[in-house]
């Protein structure tokens, strides 16, 4: 026996007179007083079912009893609707099932939510995420999540990309979050590292002789989330020896057109724009600049140096943002009190009004030849006077928060651009240490291996982020393939020869024997598909997430042990949370 021989969505008037068996899921029910209408649903689309007391009167039976998300078998005749009840919406609505036979396969309680309800709460989703599933946004959101990587593949395998699994229980391999550990029974008091990226293991298959490898890898961060991150995440993972940073540009630049061209038919340009971190700091005080707008940060230090307004003449750095509005004072202090709490110490502003007015506590103490080349009718200036970088982030989070506030998004544009010559190092405040940038196996560039050592916010790495409407989309490097030069920039990050050895000699034992020059580059699933289906919740692009804390609403893990599997394991929880807090936050 087959369950059916027609799929919803294929019904058409060629059919007309055809007996078909269908299956699938009740998305709608109307009784109309004797007839029954049931939209069928299945994958491949709807067809409605007529049920007439008259003709098929079990059959009408059951359909009275039929309800939301019951699953049915229906066996009937195609007929054509009548011409006033045709529906030009549904692909399949200039025909009808008249039903004969009707079996409820399997029933379904009152829903906990609509599948067309907008804005439910996400804890319900995913708690019932069979069903949140079934809903239309979803089921694209998750088959072109597959069709993605079904390109991505064919790319890799085309230019002769090996696909190579790595190990999910295995030593740390540093990305900057912290690390999810899996103890080890047989091993007591020890634990297991999830991959907070297969970083390690594939710098070892280029030294392996595998000169072009690939994986579509899983990684684990236990990081606080934030809107655009995950801590479960899927990357398109790739790594060559003797690498060629045109090659890889051009590759990711393939994919990732392929990607646009197929999943969402939208042609992009190509090849993708370059800029320079710095440029790209200057500009849009970010390193992931969202250009689909301007509202960009301009210079004001020279101009100022030599103002009345102390605050200006004696920062290190004074620069501005035009944002093209008459913001009122009450605008401006909440701006202001978001600045302060971006860590800038306040926020200086001249309002020029349409009426040629100038309304500022501050244009007073300035130049008058200045105000005039900055006049802008209608527009409002914010200023942030401070060291170089405080003054890049903040201007830099004003502008995208006035940019979306504001409406100056032009949503309708892509705009994809490469971010070369980054930063080797960053200042880790809350360590009071320089950091590695990325992780500590980028290539620094050859003229910054020295300044590395004296001045680390100085030197440069030969590494790349590829940038989608203001979402980092791709990250890479070169790598340090001399173990000599990588024990110097363990050094530099303040990792001592002991250290070095304890947590990466068997890395640095294989670079010692014929590494070869390598780099690579990775790109995140979840937010390649965030960007483009412009899903606002990434949580939406996977199959079965969690929440923000990493709880899972729909199994309930993470789960408490019993002391029987403590033991076994060695372990001993002395800290246990209140599981109300935890599921409420
Ligand atoms: N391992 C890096 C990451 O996961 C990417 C790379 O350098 O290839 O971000």
């Amino acid at each position: 026996m087959s369950w059916r021989d027609l799929r919803c969505g294929e019904p058409r008037v060629e059919n007309e007179g055809k007996t078909a068996t269908m299956a699938g899921w009740a998305a709608r029910r109307r009784d109309h007083g004797g007839l029954v209408f049931i939209d069928l649903r299945d994958e491949t689309g709807v067809t409605q079912l007529v049920v007439n007391p008259e003709h098929a009167a079990a059959a009408a039976e059951v359909a009275h009893e039929v309800r939301s998300e019951f699953v049915l078998q229906a066996t009937g005749t195609i007929v054509r609707r009548s011409p006033q009840t045709v529906n030009p919406k549904m692909a399949t609505g200039d025909v009808e099932l008249q039903v004969e036979t009707l079996r409820v396969l399997n029933t379904s309680p009152p829903l906990p939510f609509q599948l067309d309800e907008e804005n439910v709460d996400e804890a319900i989703r995913q708690r019932y995420r069979w069903l949140d599933l079934r809903r239309a946004q979803m089921q694209r959101n998750i088959r072109v999540r597959a069709q993605l990587v079904r390109i991505i593949r064919e790319e890799m395998e085309r230019e002769g990309f090996v696909d190579i699994e790595t190990p999910m229980l295995w030593k740390p391999t540093p990305e900057g979050a912290r690390d999810f550990v899996v103890p080890s029974r047989m091993q007591k008091g020890r634990f297991y590292a999830l991959p907070q990226s297969p970083q390690i293991a594939k710098q070892l298959l280029v030294t392996s002789g595998f000169e072009r490898y690939y994986q579509i890898a899983r990684c684990f961060r236990d990081e606080d989330p934030r809107a655009d991150r995950l801590q479960e995440l899927t990357q398109l993972d790739v790594e060559m020896a003797f690498p060629d940073r045109e090659f890889l540009f051009g590759l990711v630049e393939r994919i990732v057109e392929r990607i646009w061209r197929e999943c969402v038919d939208v042609r992009l340009e190509r090849p993708f724009e370059r800029m320079s971190y710095d440029e790209a700091m200057l500009r849009y005080g970010i390193d992931r600049p969202d250009r689909r707008f301007g509202l960009e940060i301009q210079e004001a230090t020279a101009d100022t140096r030599a103002s009345e307004f102390g605050v200006f003449a004696n920062a290190p750095c004074v620069r501005f943002i035009a944002v093209p509005t008459e913001l009122s004072r009450t605008d401006v202090q909440a701006l202001e009190n978001q600045a302060r709490s971006w860590g800038a110490k306040g926020l200086a502003y001249i309002v020029f009004r349409g009426d040629g007015e100038i309304g500022s506590p501050i244009a007073k103490f300035l130049d008058a030849d200045l105000l005039e080349r900055w006049r802008s009718a209608g527009h409002t200036l914010l200023f942030v006077a401070d060291n170089a970088d405080l003054v890049a982030k903040v201007l830099g989070l004003l502008r995208l928060q006035l940019g979306r506030e504001l409406g100056l998004v032009d949503e309708s544009r892509w705009d994809f651009v490469w971010i070369v010559d980054m930063p080797a190092a960053e200042y880790d405040e809350d360590a009071g240490r320089w950091i590695a940038a990325h992780h500590p196996f980028t290539r620094p560039t050859d003229e910054s291996i020295e300044v590395f050592k004296t001045d680390p916010g100085a030197a440069r790495a030969v590494a790349y982020d590829l940038v989608g409407n203001g979402l980092e989309l791709a990250g890479g490097s070169f790598r340090i393939h001399e173990p000599e030069l990588q024990s110097k920039v363990f050094e530099y990050l303040g990792i001592g020869p002991d250290e070095q050895r304890e947590k990466f000699g068997f890395l640095l034992d294989a670079l010692a024997m014929g590494a070869p020059p390598h780099g690579g580059i990775a790109s995140g699933i979840d937010r390649l598909l965030m960007a483009l289906l412009s899903e606002p919740r990434i949580r939406d692009t996977q199959a079965f997430p969690k929440n923000q804390v990493g709880f899972d609403y729909l199994t309930g893990a993470p789960i408490h042990l019993t002391d029987e599997q403590l033991d076994e394991l060695g372990l001993r929880v002395v800290e246990e949370p209140a599981d109300a807090a935890v599921a409420e936050r």
